[in-house]
């Protein structure tokens, strides 16, 4: 799960960035409305948290403009302001929580669970296709029952297949996924990824489907 925090406040993002990461998510920070822009076009996210009080926009005009934009990610508020109208403004602007400052850690990242599922699992944690199985929540992977054992980055990869299944993921996309420190993974390189998880996985009945020129497709083999 990748997050963007959009949040100018270093001490609190920080100690946002800790534990979440800690928790398995992979979360890329914004200190301003605009990065967190430039961000959003660069790079795919999976949910965003949003602080209202920023210091080159409102949060919660940003928030009108990303869902302007079509923008269909599920969005976290977090603000000092805890007047309902500012409260009810978030909900109508297409917020899908609201934390008021101050919080407990705990108890963002168990609203953040909620988020994703509702998001993206419905009320199961777990994604499954072949006899692989995802769980949303603990971020693991396990074939016929067993952790699948892969290096982080072919899990990162495969975690981001199986949450888009059934659709094409194109590389750029992937390329995005898997950067680090800002550089996007080279196209071979995404190929090596490919071809080792491929390797993995196809015992288990799925497989990664190559559509040339556009990207790759997660597929139970069955459907060959
Ligand atoms: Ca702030």
């Amino acid at each position: 799960m990748n997050i963007l925090l959009i949040e100018d406040d270093a001490v609190l993002a920080d100690g946002l960035i800790h534990t979440l990461s800690n928790s398995g998510y992979r979360v890329t920070g914004a200190i301003s409305g605009n990065y967190a822009e430039h961000l959003l076009q660069a790079q795919d996210f999976d949910v965003i948290i949003l602080d209202l009080g920023l210091p080159d926009i409102d949060g919660l005009v940003l928030l009108r403009q990303l869902r302007s934009q079509k923008l269909a990610l599920p969005i976290l508020i977090l603000t000092a302001r805890d007047n309902i109208n500012d409260r009810v403004e978030g909900i109508m602007q297409g917020a899908d929580d609201y934390m008021t400052k101050p919080f407990e850690l705990r108890e963002l990242e168990v609203r953040l669970q909620a988020l994703i599922r509702r998001c993206y699992g419905g009320f199961n944690h777990n994604i499954e296709m072949g006899r692989l199985l995802l769980d949303t929540q603990t971020h693991q992977i396990k074939a016929d029952g067993e952790l699948l054992t892969l290096s982080a980055r072919e899990a990162e990869l495969l975690e981001f297949l199986l949450l888009q299944s059934g659709k094409l993921v194109c590389k750029d996309r992937i390329a995005q996924r898997l950067s680090s420190d800002g550089e996007a993974l080279a196209d071979n390189a995404i190929e090596v990824y490919i071809h080792r998880l491929r390797k993995r996985i196809e015992p288990y009945g799925v497989i990664i489907r190559t559509v040339r020129g556009l990207g790759y497709l997660l597929e139970n083999k069955n459907y060959e």
